[in-house]
């Protein structure tokens, strides 16, 4: 289990996180959802450790977590726009997340997952299309084998139909017990694949609750800040 406990970031003198309090249950998905600005791809990147815990605690399984040593602790992000070294190939930035741990993810497996990516492995992430590349995203993280997958927006600017397979191949790593916690700006698509749903608003939470039953017109108040 992640658990956050009032935790606030700071950019300069902007609050981007102010008192934070969320569980993400082991084993479970949680989506994250909320307008643009509401924190969080802010969120995601301070449970990695890219942007500094201000207040606030985090426990993973229990245990004080520090994010500086995520990779290491088991917490791996797909990042928003991907972030791909275009000067590797798509095996080298692949293997690039691969660490020293015991888990379902090896180079087979992630190939197994999205067999296009074993015909491209020689490849530039640049001359694969935005669906493949978000594959690779998403391969580099798994390949650290980690508890718990952060998945920022990984839909983002993909045609509906490529989202429909990098959500299959989500539904397929959740299968296998993975803790998710995925930010989407679709909040039905969000609702679906999640257990628990949480709406940021300015940094605050606005809305937490069961996913089922959640819809873009429930959580209006909570997204929108308006009745
Ligand atoms: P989006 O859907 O647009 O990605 P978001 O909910 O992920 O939005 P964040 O990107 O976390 O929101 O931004 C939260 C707030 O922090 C916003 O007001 C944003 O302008 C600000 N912010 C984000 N990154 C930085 C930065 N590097 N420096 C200063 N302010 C930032």
């Amino acid at each position: 289990m992640l658990q956050l406990d009032e935790v606030s970031a700071w950019y300069g003198q902007a609050r981007a996180l102010d008192a934070v309090t969320l569980t993400v249950e082991t084993g479970q998905t949680h989506a994250l959802v909320g307008a643009n600005g509401a924190g969080k791809s802010t969120l995601l990147r301070l449970l990695c450790g890219l942007v500094p815990v201000y207040t606030g605690t985090i426990t993973l399984n229990g245990k004080p977590y520090d994010p500086r040593k995520a990779s290491a602790d088991g917490v791996a992000l797909v990042p928003e726009g991907r972030l791909l070294f275009d000067s590797l190939t798509v095996e080298e930035n692949v293997i690039l997340g691969a660490r020293d741990r015991a888990g379902p993810w090896s180079l087979t497996a992630l190939y197994a997952l999205f067999p296009i990516l074993s015909e491209k492995r020689h490849a530039r992430p640049s001359d694969l299309s935005g669906g493949q590349q978000q594959m690779v995203a998403i391969a580099r993280a798994l390949a650290t084998n980690p508890a718990v997958l952060l998945c920022d927006e990984i839909a983002l600017g993909l045609a509906p139909a490529v989202v429909g397979d990098v959500y299959v191949a989500l539904a397929r790593v959740r299968a296998q017990g993975m803790t998710v916690l995925l930010v989407d700006q679709d909040i039905a698509r969000a609702c679906r694949v999640s257990t628990h749903v949480t709406c940021l608003l300015k940094g605050r939470v606005s809305h937490q609750a069961p996913a089922a039953g959640v819809t873009a017109q429930s959580l209006r108040a909570a997204y929108f800040g308006v009745a």
